[in-house]
């Protein structure tokens, strides 16, 4: 038997229940999902914490974070941006706090906390959610579509809102769908590639380090010794290189850059000539060098350190001589790495390319060829870095998908 909604929303993604939220506000919707859950890679967003949004109430300063492509945003991020966004969590009891870098977290710091609220709104608002449902079918008739199959199932709507995210981290559901059934229906998507991706090193003593973070350093990109872009804040160790905000951040101008060196500030506060004076006071003591470095970098990098400024684990620090005590502030200042690459999109954080923006309107967020189509979130050609942006992006076009989808001409 067909069943009849006014709003069918297809992924279960941020931006997919945000544009359910938005629409069953006014109308019944149907919300569904491939994954015996909805929402299973906002549960891993920002290491489980869940970085939701951007507390940059400036828009201008948002849109810039997104290249050309992010004027796009000016019109949807004036109706519900950051702002909006943190105020409809907290309506919702969910509690947040800013971090450095204006990253706005759960104040428990649990994406599941998340998660929960927003299943919490889809239920009062009595949406329907289709859970292990796989599309196998557009009933299209003169560029409106009419009904969607599942299977046997079919089920029709109004107006129907394509969320089903980008292709990075197939693993949570993200496989792509969406962009093959927009490009049959007349679509232009634009090539599609992993975006914010961790990096592979050559060298193996960094593989040795994989689970160390370092806090408030320095990267800088070298190409042929000239300095190409740098970040301060957080990186990781991996088992195949490094990862981590600045790192994802830095990833695309490595993927233009091809080959690279990365050298790693270690203290970045502290200038060549502070941090040798440091030393200087610090090697009057007799401690053995390796006991004292514990004090200046993590347990986790004594041995590589001691590898490579080839002093003497058991040197006593005030018999260091002056070239080694400049060694041991060149090796802190400009930790060097070889990259290998990038990997792809299975551990990607987003996709770069998707629906062609030319084809969307964006105070809508109407598809402008098929009449009854909208778009939400990562499926749209948007890619933004590390902190909150992305997250944003869906909150706010599946805030505006899900309102106009109600207001469909034919509603
Ligand atoms: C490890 C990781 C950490 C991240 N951390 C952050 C962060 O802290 N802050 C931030 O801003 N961004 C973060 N991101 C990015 C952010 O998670 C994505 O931008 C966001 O999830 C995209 O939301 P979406 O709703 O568009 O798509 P998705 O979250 O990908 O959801 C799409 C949904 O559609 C479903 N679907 C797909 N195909 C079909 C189909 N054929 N039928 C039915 N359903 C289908 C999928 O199963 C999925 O549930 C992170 C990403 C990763 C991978």
């Amino acid at each position: 038997m067909e069943k009849e909604f006014d709003v069918i929303v297809i992924g279960g993604g941020p931006a997919g229940i945000m544009a359910a939220i938005k629409s069953s506000e006014k109308a019944r919707v149907a919300l569904v999902e491939k994954n015996p859950i909805i929402g299973k890679k906002l549960l891993i967003t920002g290491n489980k914490r869940c970085n939701l949004a951007q507390a940059e109430f400036n828009h201008k300063k948002i849109v810039e974070k997104f290249g050309k492509k992010g004027k796009f945003l000016f019109s949807p991020l004036s109706i519900f941006g950051p702002k909006e966004t943190i105020g409809f969590f907290e309506k919702r009891g969910l509690k947040t706090k800013i971090e450095r870098g204006k990253r706005v977290f759960p104040l428990s710091e649990k994406s599941q906390d998340v998660l929960r609220s927003l299943k919490k709104t889809l239920k009062k608002n009595k949406v329907e959610i289709f859970l292990n449902e796989k599309i196998t079918k557009f009933n299209i008739r003169k560029k409106k579509i009419e009904s969607i199959e599942l299977g046997n199932k079919k089920i029709s709507a109004k107006s129907f809102i394509l969320a089903t995210g980008g292709k990075a981290y197939p693993g949570t559901g993200s496989t792509g769908d969406g962009y093959n059934w927009a490009k049959k229906m007349g679509h232009n998507i634009i090539s599609l590639k992993p975006a914010l991706v961790p990096i592979k090193i050559k060298e193996n003593w960094a593989k040795g380090l994989a689970g160390l973070t370092l806090k408030n350093v320095k990267v800088s990109v070298f190409k042929n010794d000239i300095k190409k872009d740098s970040r301060f804040g957080e990186m990781l160790f991996t088992h195949f290189g490094v990862s981590g905000p600045i790192i994802l951040d830095l990833g695309k101008r490595i993927g233009e850059l091809g080959k690279v060196k990365l050298k790693i500030d270690l203290k970045p506060v502290l200038d060549f000539k502070k941090l040798d004076q440091r030393f200087q006071r610090d090697f009057k003591g007799n401690k053995n060098f390796k006991n004292y470095l514990p004090e200046i970098v993590p347990q986790k990098m004594i041995t590589t350190i001691l590898r490579i400024t080839k002093i003497s684990p058991n040197k006593k620090i005030n018999s260091i001589t002056k070239e080694e005590r400049k060694n041991i502030v060149k090796t802190l200042k400009g930790l060097e790495l070889t990259t290998d690459g990038l990997l792809g999109f299975n551990q990607a954080i987003i996709t770069s390319g998707g629906i062609d923006l030319k084809e969307i309107d964006s105070k809508t967020m109407r598809s402008k060829i098929i009449d009854n189509l909208f778009f939400a979130g990562e499926i749209i050609d948007l890619d933004g870095p590390t902190g909150g942006y992305n997250l944003q992006v869906c909150w706010t076009t599946g805030y505006i998908a899900g309102i106009e989808a109600t207001k469909n001409r034919a509603l």
